[in-house]
């Protein structure tokens, strides 16, 4: 993702481009009263904030420039990827929300590691072109480890 809009001036055109990505980027990462935290200047992560309310503080109070990875905000090295849609035009998953259905089933039926491997193989072939999807199991509970999503505690 590109982040030289935060050093840029606030009242440029990248700028306010930049703040409409953040927040379509932050979307995701919502808590239950559908708020963010705020990396304005003056809140540095330490409050949250309606998508609204973190827009207006961003424009007048500037983006916390020490804030590179926006790991409060659901990146890291592979969040960029992992938050993108399915396929292009997909509404219904992510890339990363339907790797958890297809994970959830495989351990409510325990399904193998080499038929699943076999079934993400298919879906690849199947799927429009664009679709992101990882080849192997080994690869989905990589993923799904870089993200802490606990699949140990679904294996359960
Ligand atoms: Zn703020």
């Amino acid at each position: 993702m590109n982040k030289s809009w935060i050093n840029k001036s606030r009242w440029s055109h990248e700028y306010s481009k930049g703040v409409e990505d953040f927040l379509n980027f932050v979307n995701r990462s919502k808590n239950q009263s559908g708020k963010i935290l705020c990396p304005c200047k003056s809140c540095i992560n330490r409050y949250f904030h309606s998508i609204k309310d973190v827009k207006e503080h961003i424009m007048t109070n500037g983006f916390f420039t020490g804030y590179v990875i926006w790991n409060q905000h659901g990146e890291d090295h592979q969040v960029e990827d992992v938050g993108a849609e399915f396929y292009p035009g997909c509404k219904r998953f992510s890339k990363l929300s339907f790797i958890l259905h297809l994970f959830h089933l495989k351990c409510l039926n325990s399904w193998t590691a080499r038929s699943f491997d076999m079934l993400l193989e298919i879906l690849i072939e199947a799927f429009p072109e664009g679709t992101s999807l990882p080849k192997t199991t080994y690869e989905v509970k990589k993923l799904m480890k870089a993200f802490d999503l606990g699949y140990t505690k679904i294996h359960a």
